[in-house]
């Protein structure tokens, strides 16, 4: 199980690889691809817009809970006028992701500090959106819970969660496939994914209502797909300097994570989906089960 030294480590050393052959406008997720996507870049900001679509406002506050180097924190901030303030367990991302608002010119709507997001230390009720991009999958699931229970802590009365995360299906028969998914996720420091309908109790637990979530796998297979073929095509060189030790055995396990996530889409052990849930609206809050927000 990936605790967080592990998350970090699996960034700071794969950064190479994802500058080299994946990160375009500092997106580090997986891409969507409809009839009008041209290339990677815009494939990275697609799916950054396919899951804020009708679930971000212009002008609102937003926590990105998960922010890697700020390409969609910077992304919301430009196509939202949102002000953002990302959080990472990088130092090293949040240091690039200063960077990256710096130079777009955009570091007075976007800040990045470094935080756990299962327990930061930002007010109650202090964002519009808390929003969360293929990074709360890092988590194991009582780190999940934590994650849900922050969210509506910091979510302003009628604010909104919004994510695209990875989930597994509700049942995976053959134990061979459960190998399979552990491994891949193993070898991207994911401690396991959540089923939709476990992540939907345990939100309503914490206190969200209005579930909704959407299946995007279709739009990300090509990007999947990519993903592969760049894994496969660099494995030779890959391995050669792994036996010479120039590269560190998480770098290696990433490259072999690259083929893996696309033997679990082949075998459907995994889907892309975006999902959102919203707190419920101060008069409204006596619902929630710790009886908080009542006015
Ligand atoms: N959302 C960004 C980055 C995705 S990579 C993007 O789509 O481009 C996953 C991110 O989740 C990394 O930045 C990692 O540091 C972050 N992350 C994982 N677990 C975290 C935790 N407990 N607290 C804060 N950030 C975490």
């Amino acid at each position: 199980m990936a605790d967080t030294d592990d998350i970090v480590r699996y960034y700071d050393q794969t950064w190479f690889d994802y500058r080299l052959l994946w990160t375009r406008n500092h997106h580090m997720h997986f891409g969507f691809w409809d009839a009008t996507t041209r290339n990677q870049a815009e494939s990275l900001a697609a799916m950054t817009r396919a899951t804020a679509d009708g679930n971000v406002r212009p002008g609102e506050r937003i926590l990105d809970a998960g922010c890697g180097v700020g390409g969609p924190a910077l992304w919301l901030a430009r196509h939202y006028d949102a002000e953002v303030v990302g959080v990472s367990l990088s130092d090293a991302q949040i240091a690039k992701a200063r960077e990256h608002a710096d130079r777009e010119g955009l570091a007075d709507m976007v800040r990045f500090e470094r935080a756990d997001f299962t327990a930061t230390a930002f007010a109650d009720a202090s964002f519009d959106v808390v929003w969360a991009q293929e990074s709360v999958c890092h988590v194991p699931a009582d780190a999940k819970k934590a994650f849900l229970a922050e969210a509506e802590r910091v979510l302003r009365p009628g604010g909104r969660l919004v994510m695209e995360d990875w989930f597994r299906p509700a049942t995976i028969e053959r134990d061979a496939d459960a190998a399979l998914l552990q491994d891949w996720l193993d070898k991207w420091a994911i401690s396991g994914l959540a089923t939709v309908a476990e992540f939907r109790a345990w939100a309503e637990a914490a206190g969200f209502t209005d579930f909704c979530h959407r299946d995007l796998t279709v739009g990300a297979r090509p990007s999947l797909r990519r993903l592969y073929a760049l894994s496969l095509a660099c494995y030779p060189v890959g391995v050669a300097l792994r036996a010479l030790r120039l590269r560190s055995a998480t770098q290696h396990a990433n490259m072999q994570g690259g083929r893996l996530q696309w033997h679990a889409h082949r075998r459907g052990l995994w889907s892309i989906r975006a999902v959102s849930a919203r707190k419920p609206d101060a008069q409204t809050a006596g619902h929630h089960p710790e009886g908080q927000g009542t006015s």
